[in-house]
């Protein structure tokens, strides 16, 4: 059964437009997203912003119809194309590594559903997102616009090259996994800025965080991690 679903949050910059959205009914999707959240917390998610912008945006309606009920099990799904939306801790985890502020310019590689822009966006940023696939990348950009996400701006093509005409970011986030760190992200991070991403090969992955400072890339490994392949220029 479809019911008219009512978003009309205000997201990302002042002035974003409100809008109405006919999805999936999920019965109660608001403690869903409570719940959620405060499974998040158990596992160790601190951050009041990101916990707010989790249990804001209604992640049942970046999934297919079909999975909109499994939406806020933590656990990854798929969205066609043989690729997949994180599971909610990921998404937050990497959203508190990123220790975004409002306003900043955040690259990220790998729009998928659109899932973590709209998170991202959620925070204040100001969100370019990439992704190779055309039609995920319409999905997105679409679902993106309908829901009135105001700084998120969607880009078809290879991430791996980043975006030098929009270059430099302050943040930069790739949730795919590639073999290394993609040369072209490393040099369009602005001074003090934190690139996330999942390198390694297809079935051992590690997050890393690489800090610029001084001109100097300052990397670190965190925790193992499970992505889909990036490909592309410096990808697989
Ligand atoms: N962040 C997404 C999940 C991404 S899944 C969400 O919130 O839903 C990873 C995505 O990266 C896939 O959609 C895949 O097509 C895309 N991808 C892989 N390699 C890429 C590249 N080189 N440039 C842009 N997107 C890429």
């Amino acid at each position: 059964m479809m019911l008219n679903y009512k978003f009309n949050r205000r997201y990302g910059l002042p002035g974003a437009q409100a809008s109405e959205f006919a999805g999936p009914a999920v019965a109660d999707s608001g403690l869903l997203r409570k719940r959620m959240t405060r499974q998040l917390q158990a596992r160790g998610i601190s951050d009041s912003d990101v916990l707010s912008a989790m249990r804001t945006v209604p992640r049942h309606l970046f999934v297919q119809e079909a999975l909109a009920a499994q939406a806020y099990e933590d656990a990854p799904l798929p969205i066609g194309y043989g690729q997949s939306i994180s599971q909610p801790y990921i998404v937050a985890l990497m959203s508190e590594l990123l220790q975004v502020k409002p306003g900043m310019r955040v690259l990220e590689i790998g729009t998928g559903s659109g899932y973590q822009a709209a998170i991202l966006a959620a925070l204040g940023c100001i969100v370019f997102t990439v992704e190779y696939l055309r039609d995920l990348y319409r999905n997105a950009r679409d679902l993106l616009r309908s829901l009135g996400v105001g700084a998120v701006y969607p880009h078809l093509g290879d991430g791996t090259l980043g975006l030098p005409d929009a270059a430099p970011f302050d943040r930069i986030i790739v949730t795919a996994c590639g073999p290394k760190i993609p040369r072209p992200l490393i040099d369009q991070l602005d001074e003090n800025g934190i690139l996330l991403i999942p390198t390694g090969s297809p079935t051992r992955q590690s997050l890393k965080c690489l800090r610029k400072t001084g001109g100097r890339p300052d990397l670190e490994d965190l925790e193992s991690v499970a992505f889909v392949d990036l490909v592309g220029a410096y990808g697989r």
